[in-house]
């Protein structure tokens, strides 16, 4: 994981028999292999974050999320590779009360620790102010100065470090799929595609509000847009038939996806593929966002809910 030079990820064609009839032509960009912790599109949104912090002269970072985030333990990682200290807020104050409880059943989690994060874990509804100046504030008084980066990563420094995941030779492709969380990903994405190409963004959670936030990103482009139907319920839903597909995917292809994003995505491709709404003969290339690291969190927690299926 090398901050200075611009990484390009392998484009990895996928062979499945669903695809030889209408000769589509379907590649992953394995933005995923970048780092095993650090999800790939996350190293996109740190870079230049990371870069500022420095020219800041900041020694801290600090940022936001929930208790399996991946944006939270790419901080964990990326920051103690460039030599800050990180702080993560995390949403529910339960998790605080027995750190060493909750480091031994997250995985996640316990991986930021170990990566030399600390924790302030805040109630669900202090989590929802936790970008007033008074909270922020309190942080400051007792952790010193920081460079704050916002739940999920995205901001207009983050936008333009995912403007390096395609390269001139990703022209090629009719349509571009990506990942929705924030919206970050794929405004990076929106901004440095060539104009024929359509960019189809698959949300992992239900609001139309991410149209507003992707635009707010981007220079009023018309060539991209979002499919609501493959969310499974909303973030962190899933069902079955999803857990199975995402267990298929990896048996017919090696290629391992998330169930909280990547395997939503990869699901809507595959069904929009059954339904043709792809032109005959499309060269679509995929964004492989990463996200492994999270399976394990996510099979705790099918365990504990005495679910029969997991991620294999
Ligand atoms: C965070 C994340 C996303 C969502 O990215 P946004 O920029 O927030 O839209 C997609 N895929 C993976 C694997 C992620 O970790």
């Amino acid at each position: 994981m090398d901050f200075n030079s611009q990484i390009q990820s392998k484009n990895q064609p996928i062979v499945l028999p669903e695809l030889k009839a209408n000769n589509y032509q379907l590649f992953i960009k394995r933005e995923d292999e970048i780092h095993p912790l650090v999800s790939g599109n996350k190293f996109r949104k740190l870079k230049y974050n990371l870069k500022a912090a420095k020219q800041n002269k900041n020694k801290t970072l600090l940022t936001f999320g929930g208790a399996f985030s991946n944006h939270i333990l790419a901080t964990a990682v990326a920051g103690k590779l460039q030599n800050f200290k990180t702080i993560g807020v995390i949403r529910g104050d339960e998790l605080g009360q027995d750190l060493s409880k909750t480091l031994a059943t997250n995985s996640t989690l316990r991986a930021a620790y170990e990566h030399g994060m600390k924790f302030e874990f805040i109630s669900r509804e202090k989590y929802r102010d936790k970008m007033s100046s008074d909270f922020l504030k309190k942080l400051e008084l007792k952790y010193g100065d920081f460079y704050t980066l916002p739940e999920g990563g995205t901001n207009a420094l983050a936008v333009k470090g995912c403007e390096e995941i395609l390269t001139s030779d990703d022209n090629e492709f009719d349509y571009i799929c990506s990942c929705v969380g924030t919206g970050g990903t794929i405004a990076g994405i929106i901004n440095s595609i060539d104009t024929p190409q359509k960019v189809i963004g698959f949300p992992a959670l239900k609001g139309d509000f991410l149209i507003k936030e992707i635009q707010q990103y981007c220079r009023g482009q018309k060539n991209w847009q979002l499919v609501f139907d493959y969310h499974f319920g909303g973030y962190g839903k899933y069902s079955d038939e999803l857990i199975y597909f995402i267990n298929r995917f990896k048996e017919d292809t090696t290629i391992p996806l998330d169930p909280i994003y990547t395997g939503k995505m990869m699901f809507g491709v595959l069904d929009m593929i059954k339904k043709n709404s792809f032109p005959k003969g499309s060269k679509i290339l995929i964004i492989h966002s990463g996200g492994i690291q999270g399976i394990e969190g996510f099979n705790h927690r099918l365990k504990r809910k005495n679910s029969d299926v997991k991620i294999l």
